[in-house]
């Protein structure tokens, strides 16, 4: 086996690596959480939307992945993961993953057998009645037509995701790799009886998944910080956490499961609800990142000065020009004003440090510019048919840009969630 025991570990991070340049950088991070006492597993996750943009290969990222934990010396488990894989795509990252996020956001609502929904709600009678989770002040009650209405929704989602998890399993083999199942790209967050209820349905379907990534209530639009009530999101979540520990129990399901969080990155403000929730549940988390190590490139870039600081101004003016395009896939999940971004001419004009200041993500800083972030966060298809071009200059940049990569993760991410550090 590659990483010896499959198993996840309590703390996790998820992490995107557009360019598959900065694995030791990401690394790197790891290793300081680990100085500071506390081991963060990395899983370098990539989907098939963003390898088919990229033009990359999953065994890119097995490759960067591998070279960097043999570079740093990294003895504790590492993972890649096919992140939003369906049985259409899950094919091509067979031999590479080892980590698979079974998406199954599609399926919601999608009507299940009625003989299938009979069936699940006489097996699960026993969850019917009074429910108290553990930590929990107030007490649910678990109707027939809650199981009903649950199954409704969500039970033909889990059938699909166990065809998933069989094809994976004939591939790859019995507990060799990591399922998760990805609820969180649909429009309404699952309520924590809901939760339960779905993960009684993946039991049944003999999935032994170690993540689960509900939606959460609020936005989580891309590469900026949590629009939401946090008070609202920490009840949320300490209830989930709370009705993982109850399957975990009563479900039998794997002892290390745990919630997965599809932050779409940077979701700051509620680091510290997820922290204290963890602290209060003595669980773990698995935090996924979207792919802002792309962004810290670009600041990199920006710092560099000369060629590298003229092409982050090249990237950002075909993106100001192809605004419309690039926004249109990632329109539920990102907003930007168009009239706070800056126009090419003024952004011509810039030092490396206006460039960088407006990029990276200290909102206490006046002359940081979300929409300008948001821009550049969906322009990496520019950078991607820039082929060499950029890859040159990220490898000629190297230093600066792995200095940048790292202070992010660890200061801004690891730090806060894993450690309960102020970001
Ligand atoms: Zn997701």
């Amino acid at each position: 086996m590659r990483n010896g025991v499959f198993a996840l570990g309590k703390y996790s991070v998820g992490v995107g690596d557009r360019f598959a340049h900065q694995a030791k950088a990401q690394l790197q991070a790891c290793i300081q959480a680990r100085d500071a006492g506390l081991t963060v597993i990395p899983v370098w996750n990539k989907s098939n939307r963003e390898h088919a943009i990229i033009g990359s290969e999953p065994s890119s990222v097995r490759q960067a992945a591998d070279a960097a934990v043999k570079a740093l010396h990294w003895t504790a488990p590492y993972f890649c993961d096919a992140d939003h894989i369906t049985l259409e795509t899950v094919g091509r990252f067979m031999s590479s993953c080892d980590f698979f996020t079974i998406d199954v956001a599609d399926a919601i609502g999608r009507p299940a057998l009625s003989a299938d929904i009979d069936a699940f709600v006489k097996r699960r009678r026993d969850m019917l009645g009074i429910i108290q989770l553990a930590g929990i002040d107030e007490a649910f009650a678990i109707t027939v037509e809650d199981l009903t209405q649950t199954a409704r929704k969500f039970l033909a989602a889990v059938k699909q995701a166990g065809e998933v998890y069989r094809a994976i399993e004939a591939a790859k083999g019995t507990g060799r790799f990591l399922p998760e199942i990805s609820m969180d790209e649909t429009d309404n967050a699952q309520s924590p009886i809901e939760l339960l209820i779905i993960l009684a349905a993946i039991a049944d379907e003999g999935i032994p998944i170690r993540t689960i990534a509900p939606k959460f209530s609020g936005r989580f639009n891309k590469g900026v910080d949590y629009c939401g009530d946090v008070a609202q999101f920490e009840r949320e979540f300490a209830l989930d956490m709370a009705a993982i520990a109850y399957a975990i129990e009563r479900f039998g399901l794997p002892k290390d499961l745990k919630l997965s969080v599809h932050s779409g990155s940077d979701k700051f403000s509620i680091y510290p609800a997820i922290h204290a929730c963890m602290k209060r549940f003595d669980s773990g988390v698995h935090l996924k990142t979207a792919g802002t190590t792309w962004l810290e490139e670009l600041i990199g870039l920006a710092e560099s000065s000369g060629d590298a600081l003229s092409l982050a101004k090249e990237i950002y003016a075909e993106a100001y020009a192809h605004r419309d395009e690039l926004c249109a896939p990632y329109a539920a999940v990102i907003d930007i004003d168009p009239t706070k971004l800056p126009s090419p001419e003024q952004v011509r004009g810039w030092s490396s440090d206006q460039y960088s200041s407006a990029l990276r993500h200290v909102q206490s800083n006046p002359a940081h510019n979300s929409s300008f972030r948001q821009l550049l966060h969906v322009g990496f298809k520019i950078a991607a048919k820039m082929g060499d071009r950029y890859l040159n200059l990220l490898e000629a940049n190297e230093a600066v840009i792995a200095r940048n990569v790292t202070e992010n993760l660890y200061e801004r991410h690891i730090a806060p969630v894993f450690l309960g550090r102020k970001g």
